[in-house]
């Protein structure tokens, strides 16, 4: 897969001119400047116009050339891949044509009306004729242009209230008003899309890749995985996304077998739709390297002029992250990321998208500089060393057993707040004895162990389960406050304070399993606090700390990866730093960035490496091998630093 992408974006306007700057040669030459080895280019936009004469749609009424030919050509010259983009789910044009196609969002005509009215695109429903025009538009452009690849967007489940999804509901036995049973539906129109547009790909190539845009890879959930041929992750870290959603989404996704993927970002200072925003080329550095780093191809996200042409200042920016990407390749091809630790995602066990749980267990390991995947119930976990269940209960009788053998057979786990607990029991040995949840919250922790700020009682703002203690160490005592903030009562500004009177425990660890009693991980997306974060790394260090691949003495901010590649038979470790500022209200930027210098790092390595390299500049470093462990120190890490080290 190609790994210098761009996703060039051109919605535009009907009364707009289109094309009046194309050239070719400029085309071209943008291109090269940025380094693209492969840029998704426009049949059709969500204003619902093609950019190429057409038989199954409308030709933009400013466009009098076949726009998308023109690139196709301009990069089949060049050898850049050119997947082709065709709008689905917005196509404003047919919304305005056609009322009988549109996605209706609510049973109350008054919603209804405050939904049409808003100034964006607005969704058409795929259980009606709009997917056979889409399937004709698509198999339009597979006969003309033959592309390498088909991006559909932007799609997902949608329930919907139109005449036709109502009907269709009823005859199936399907209750109108039940949430399920509306979600259940939804999931069948969404299966048939996937399935009548994969098909109009498919009856006219056997190679053409196909990707379904949702802006979110679903973790747990085949039937949209299965039906793309790779994943783009949608992660815009000014867009709205932030910088923990792609380390997240890439950690499960890497887990996928064979499964190859994308790092999309974007080149604007905030999020798509931007004319004019430029981003530092030191944060594009970044996010190209934190995609490289994470087993991740990149695609950057541009949008180009209505007139056409190519804006320079983006394809040199461009061209500063590419270049240094294209330099790096020969150590990423065919790189599996290596991981000591597996997360059960909450995502996976739920069905709820961005759960804070897995948000919160994220933060902790990337901020402990610690090897992990994300997984679902489907996945493989026997060769991990630690498996992490975080906060959320659900899991299926088939996946306790198989976390049972996996802790006979030694695997470490640890899990936090109601993930452990079924029918009012652990469902692990923890020298414990489930006893409910807690009424009060917030609570207080005492930690049984060194912390930063010394043994007191430490505020833990989340939900918390009792316990009695009876054949296990107990990490950390809890006490509750005086009362629960009500209006009954209530004390100072915020909640009451601990009272002494009583102290429990809170965190049991017995042999190979630990368990914490507070939803500690999605407290820790929530709040931040530091001693969420010193107790889980108290016990994980515990239980797998002489085990794990790698220690480098790097920040809580830096990132670091660790990944084989198999035929060259070499690792590569991937450090990266770089620290972001809030500018505005809210946006996260990367501008000036201060290196990290003589990071000691140790690795577990079964023999004595024949070399260590920094690359790819190919400086030989000295390192030190002893039982088993190579020790060596990297001089300087300027926002990405690879190191090989060979068998
Ligand atoms: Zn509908």
């Amino acid at each position: 897969m190609r790994k210098r992408q761009i996703h060039l974006d051109f919605h535009t306007n009907g009364t707009l001119p289109v094309g009046k700057k194309f050239s070719k040669e400029q085309f071209q030459t943008a291109l090269k400047a940025g380094h693209v080895d492969s840029i998704t280019v426009f049949s059709k936009c969500h204003h619902g116009w093609s950019y190429h004469p057409t038989e199954a749609n409308e030709i933009h009424p400013c466009l009098d050339f076949d726009l998308l030919g023109a690139q196709l050509e301009a990069c089949k010259e060049i050898n850049v891949n050119a997947p082709v983009y065709i709008s689905a789910g917005f196509d404003e044009k047919d919304y305005l044509k056609h009322p009988e196609w549109h996605w209706v969002c609510s049973p109350d005509k008054e919603e209804q009306a405050e939904y049409e009215k808003e100034v964006h695109f607005h969704h058409l429903c795929f259980n009606t004729g709009y997917l056979d025009a889409l399937c004709s538009q698509i198999e339009e452009v597979m006969v003309k242009y033959n592309p390498c690849g088909i991006f559909l967007d932007i799609i997902s489940p949608k329930v919907c209230y139109c005449e036709k999804c109502l009907s269709d509901m009823k005859n199936l036995g399907l209750d109108t008003e039940n949430k399920d049973d509306l979600w259940k539906f939804a999931k069948i129109v969404f299966n048939k899309y996937t399935e009548a547009t994969n098909a109009a790909v498919r009856k006219h190539s056997d190679t053409a890749t196909i990707f379904h845009n949702s802006g979110h890879i679903f973790k747990g959930d085949y039937e949209f995985i299965n039906s793309n041929t790779h994943l783009e992750l949608e992660s815009l870290p000014t867009g709205g996304w932030g910088y923990d959603h792609f380390p997240l989404s890439s950690a499960y996704v890497r887990s996928l077998k064979n499964t190859e993927f994308l790092g999309m970002t974007g080149k604007f200072h905030h999020s798509w739709g931007e004319f004019g925003g430029y981003k530092h080329p030191n944060a594009l550095i970044y996010e190209t390297s934190l995609s490289i780093a994470n087993g991740a191809g990149c695609s950057i996200g541009d949008q180009m002029h209505p007139l056409s042409e190519m804006n320079m200042a983006t394809y040199n920016l461009i061209g500063k992250a590419y270049s240094l990407v294209e330099e790096k390749e020969p150590w990423l091809n065919g790189a599996v990321n290596i991981a000591d630790i597996a997360v059960l995602s909450a995502e996976a066990v739920t069905g709820t998208r961005d759960s804070k749980a897995d948000i919160g267990t994220n933060r902790m390991l990337l901020e402990n500089g610690y090897l992990y995947n994300f997984i679902d119930t489907t996945m493989d976990f026997s060769d991990y060393k630690l498996l992490i269940l975080p906060d959320t209960g659900g899991i299926s009788d088939d996946m306790i057993e198989k976390i049972k053998t996996y802790v006979n057979n030694g695997g470490k786990v640890i899990a936090s707040g109601d993930a452990l607990i079924k029918d009012g029991k652990f469902i692990l040995d923890t020298g414990a004895e489930y006893i409910g949840k807690n009424e009060f919250e917030p609570t207080y922790y005492i930690p049984c162990h060194e912390t930063v700020n010394g043994t007191t009682e430490y505020i833990m703002r989340c939900n918390s389960y009792r316990f009695e203690a009876k054949d296990c160490e107990v990490a950390a005592y809890m006490q509750n406050p005086y009362f629960n903030r009500t209006l009954e009562h209530f004390c100072s500004h915020a909640h009451a304070p601990n009272n002494p009177d009583e102290t429990f425990p809170a965190a049991a660890i017995k042999g190979n399993v630990a368990y914490i009693g507070w939803d500690i991980f999605t407290a820790y997306a929530n709040h931040g606090h530091l001693c969420f974060k010193e107790l889980f790394t108290y016990i994980a260090e515990k239980m797998v700390g002489d085990k794990l691949t790698v220690r480098a003495e790097i920040p809580d901010r830096a990132v670091m990866t660790y990944t084989r590649q198999e035929e060259e038979k070499r690792n590569i470790l991937h450090l990266l730093f770089a620290h972001t500022t809030v500018r505005g209200t809210k946006t996260e930027v990367i501008e000036d960035t201060v290196p990290l210098y003589n990071v000691k790092c140790s690795i577990k390595h079964e023999n004595k490496p024949s070399g260590i390299v920094l690359v790819p500049s190919n400086e030989e470093i000295s390192f030190e091998y002893s039982n088993g462990t190579v020790e060596f120190t990297v001089p300087k890490v300027d926002i990405h630093q690879m190191i090989a080290i060979t068998d």
